[in-house]
């Protein structure tokens, strides 16, 4: 039957081929877009919410449905409180390196770049961990650029065994691994891994990972299906906002999105929506910038389309827009976030990925959310729940 379901279910690759979401329709869909009317938005916007549809989202996210955000936000807020209730989960990030094999234009860990890198022992790495405990977080998130030598599998093993006692959730951001490796993670506590398309075009993604592992567009648009293999609770998709067209990258991460529900439906599905942000040399005079506007008309389109996915926002967004999006959709935010290894204590200075944009403290994050009514979650998950 394992085999049967298999051979019925298209694969990421051919489902973004057919629509020609991998870059390959651009054109028809602009066009498209460019035609919706706003009465087609108000058609869309009297359906019943929560569920996905293609071309239901494609008018969401259209130009013509820009004059109608208000009542996409209220939706959205309704939706999110029947689901989520009034819950906002905190986690803080913790580099391990900024070692890197790739070339990935828009990034500050560029090997290209020359400065000092970082590399954490589990020594050092538990010395962060412990400042990121002392402020309250219970949610961590272990975050590395590709440094295979030396961030290995037994690293992240170790790791994990030593910070389970303190951290109920632990999961990665880091290099794409087979699912045999995830398996592994989950097996030593490791439940949720984030990993971004990067851009869904692929003639976009050629230009900005020109060489290295990472320049593989369909290697890397497996992973989270090895995720999903691995046993892993949570798989976290995205698309880096800024370089190609933000409401093309929103039709495909949807696709993406159905397709994982659909195949992995023991898995949570949660987006996440980096923009890019300024980073140690890189001149972002070549990127596609949204604005606040155009970020916002997306999550919420999303939302509308998938009532149960987490969605995550990051100190890359400012805090007077993170204010405004935790109340329309947002499951998991970030908090006191450094993104250079050792960051918290031992390298304060070190080179960072990019440059976060809410610099608050965790602490005044979580007055933030209760001033809005809603509660921080420092936890609400603990592997012991599944153990037997
Ligand atoms: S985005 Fe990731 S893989 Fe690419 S250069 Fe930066 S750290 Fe390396």
């Amino acid at each position: 039957m394992a085999d049967a379901k298999k051979h019925t279910v298209a694969n990421i690759k051919t489902i973004l081929a057919d629509r020609g979401l991998d870059g390959s329709g651009k054109e028809i869909w602009a066009k498209r877009l460019s035609e919706i009317t706003e009465d087609e938005a108000k058609w869309a916007l009297s359906r019943k919410p929560g569920y996905y549809v293609l071309d239901r989202l494609l008018i969401l996210i259209s130009p013509a449905a820009e004059n109608y955000i208000e009542q996409m936000a209220q939706i959205a807020h309704q939706l999110t409180l029947q689901r989520f209730g009034k819950t906002v989960r905190l986690y803080a990030p913790l580099y391990v390196s900024n070692y890197c094999v790739n070339d990935c234009v828009y990034c500050g860990f560029n090997k290209s770049h020359k400065f000092p890198r970082i590399r954490l022992t589990i020594e050092q790495a538990l010395a962060e961990a412990d400042i990121i405990a002392k402020e309250g977080f219970r949610d961590l998130l272990l975050v590395s650029s590709e440094d295979k030598k030396f961030i290995t599998v037994d690293y992240l093993i170790e790791l994990a065994s030593k910070l389970r006692p303190k951290f109920s959730s632990l999961s990665v951001e880091i290099y794409q691994m087979s699912a045999d490796k995830y398996a592994k993670l989950f097996a030593a506590g490791i439940e949720g891994v984030t990993l971004y398309q990067e851009t869904y075009n692929r003639e976009t993604y050629r230009k900005y990972h020109p060489v290295g592992p990472k320049a593989d567009y369909d290697y890397r648009l497996i992973a989270a299906d090895s995720m999903g293999q691995g046993g892993m609770r949570e798989i976290g998709i995205g698309a880096l906002l800024g370089l190609d067209d933000w409401r093309l990258e929103t039709l495909a991460l949807a696709e993406h999105a159905h397709y994982l529900m659909k195949q992995y439906w023991k898995s949570r599905v949660s987006f996440s929506f980096p923009r890019l942000r300024p980073a140690k040399d890189v001149d972002r005079a070549q990127f596609n910038l949204l604005f606040d506007k155009n970020l916002v008309q997306m999550l919420l389109a999303l939302r509308l389309c998938f009532a149960d996915a987490g969605m995550t926002i990051s100190t890359r967004e400012p805090a007077h827009l993170r204010d405004q999006l935790v109340k329309l959709g947002i499951t998991r935010m970030s908090a006191g976030s450094k993104t250079n290894p050792g960051g918290y204590s031992t390298h304060a200075d070190s080179v960072g990925q990019f440059d976060i944009d809410d610099s608050r403290s965790p602490a005044q994050i979580a007055a933030m959310l209760k001033s809005q009514g809603l509660e921080p979650v420092w936890k609400d998950w603990d592997a012991a729940f599944t153990e037997t």
